[in-house]
């Protein structure tokens, strides 16, 4: 059922997210220096949340270079983090690999990954991604710590509810993309970045404008050899001209795994073609004689399951409880997004898709469940964005949603849904003088990899949801207003909406009016989310 699965832990026992303090062992190297202190803006420090917020994040820090157990028995460590020889700052190359998910490194021989994984710390079983597990909200988590109600990209495409401009992948308006990247803050404190592709690195923000030396313009026919080898030209720079945060993205094996599904030979093939280009980047680095000095960071966005054998649910069907318009339902599967119209009761719609969905009568029904988003378990963190639709369909693992029935090929592989599915969690393989050889940590979530960056490289990190110990659990349900730190008073209703901040100069205690409020149309509700 749809619903058990929904309620259940998230993580088997002894497999909670730990603090990064686990990946990061205490040796540091002579040129890292200690962790500094998050950052508090002025305006944070006089809103009380954000206080605490900060409160967290420093703990969060305390603790990174603290000595601390492991959760789960892992194996000695082979090597403990090295100093750096010959490269005078530290670097950090962060490669992804879409939709690898966890366990296609053991589809056939994969040299290169087990060489990382062999003399690295790795995840003893996989990185978790945030919900929805889909590119853009989980690429953009790992590059600021946040879920996406806080960092604003909540779907690979979406329409925002008050603008009603539409977002898409290849949006490149500041106005969408809130929270920090590491480019930015990278660039913010006076650190080279490159990218080589990630979405949101295209996006003007802060200092980083996105020069043309350092950022790549997203272009998916630039052969992976290609990738590789510019990233390796960036080593042959001068020192003052060299980056010491670079990212490296790859399309594979994600876009095999929606054609044929994650159990096809092809999908090996795209695996050992990773492989190799793993094996590329070491073999350039080795070359130049700085392997052992960067610090490699490889992750999967998500990962993938099969769709097949008739797995669907047809919204149709439910014609007798609620006829659903079409343009009711801004994401369609495996995230199923929907915002009625403004005079119709949400409570009401769930309610009646669930009592269909639950007859009996809806072929497959019983394999989706809806919620309104508020009512969603919070360990998904899919609430807290106007940008979020206010009723949102969690599908069971492999489950499709479709309007009506249509003679188009099911088969295939999706992502998308719960992150608590074990099939939806990538890699985490990590190698380099800040990382122990031969470590294996337990599962955490994405949004960790902000701060382990950050401290790697001395910067300071932005406030972020990485849950900063088991002793403040709250913190994840904290909503940040990361751009300005601005909370908007909205109907009689708190709502944090960021972009509405940026022309706000001063933030107020606890509460800030902004200016733009007066252009939201006078009958607009946000989502009504707030009547229930
Ligand atoms: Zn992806
Ligand atoms: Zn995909």
């Amino acid at each position: 059922m749809a619903a058990a699965a929904a309620a259940a832990p998230p993580f088997a026992a002894g497999d909670s997210p730990p603090p990064t303090a686990l990946l990061l062992p205490r040796t540091t190297t002579t040129t890292a220096g200690a962790a500094p202190a998050p950052r508090r803006s002025s305006a944070s420090s006089r809103l009380h949340l954000l206080l605490t917020a900060a409160l967290a994040v420093a703990t969060s820090y305390l603790l990174l270079i603290l000595p601390r157990t492991p959760l789960s028995a892992a194996p000695a460590p082979a090597a403990a983090a090295r100093a750096q020889v010959k490269l005078e700052k530290p670097v950090v190359i962060l490669i992804s690999s879409d939709g690898f998910r966890f366990g296609y490194q053991h589809k056939a021989a994969t040299p290169h990954i087990h060489r990382l994984i062999g003399n690295g710390t790795s995840a003893a079983t996989g990185l978790v991604p945030i919900f929805p597990t889909l590119t853009f909200p989980n690429h953009y988590s790992i590059a600021t710590g946040l879920y996406p109600s806080s960092h604003g990209i909540i779907n690979n495409y979406f329409p925002d509810p008050i603008s009603g401009d539409y977002f898409t992948m290849s949006s490149h308006e500041p106005k969408w993309w809130l929270g920090e990247p590491l480019w930015v803050t990278a660039a913010d404190q006076g650190i080279q970045a490159a990218t080589y592709f990630w979405p949101g690195s295209e996006v003007k923000k802060g200092s980083w404008d996105c020069p043309d030396k350092y950022c790549r313009h997203y272009n998916g026919s630039v052969p992976f050899e290609e990738r590789v080898d510019a990233i390796l030209g960036y080593f042959d720079l001068p020192s003052d001209e060299m980056p010491q945060f670079l990212t490296l993205y790859f399309e594979d094996p994600d876009h095999q795994g929606h054609q044929v599904g994650p159990d096809d030979p092809a999908i090996t093939e795209a695996v050992v073609r990773i492989d190799e280009m793993i094996g590329r980047l070491i073999a350039g680095l080795e070359e130049r004689g700085v392997f052992e000095d960067v610090n490699v960071i490889l992750v999967g966005d998500h990962g993938m399951v099969g769709t097949c054998d008739k797995k669907l649910v047809f919204l149709d069907e439910l014609a007798p409880w609620i006829k659903l318009e079409e343009d009711w339902v801004l994401s369609m599967t495996p995230l199923l997004a929907i915002r009625p119209p403004d005079d119709m009761s949400l409570p009401d719609v769930v309610a009646k898709m669930n009592e269909g969905l639950g007859s009996g009568k809806v072929e497959n029904g019983e394999y989706l469940r809806m919620y309104l988003k508020e009512d969603l378990p919070s360990r998904l963190h899919y609430a807290d964005s106007y940008r979020i639709p206010p009723i949102i369909g969690l599908p069971e693992e492999g489950y499709k949603v479709e309007m009506k029935r249509s003679d188009k090929n099911e088969c295939g592989g999706a992502h998308g849904y719960d992150n608590a599915f074990f099939s939806m969690r990538t890699i985490f393989i990590a190698h380099g003088p800040r990382f122990e050889g031969g470590r294996v940590v337990p599962s955490f979530e994405n949004v960790e990899i902000y701060n382990v960056i950050a401290s790697i490289l001395n910067l300071e990190p932005a406030p972020n949801n990485a849950p900063p110990s088991v002793e403040e659990p709250q913190m994840n349900s904290m909503r940040f207003c990361i751009q300005e730190h601005c909370q908007l008073e909205l109907r009689g209703q708190n709502y944090f909406i960021a972009e509405f901040c940026d022309n706000v100069a001063v933030c107020q205690e606890e509460q800030v009016y902004c200016n733009q409020l007066q252009e939201l149309p006078a009958d607009y509700s946000v989502g009504n989310n707030s009547q229930n």
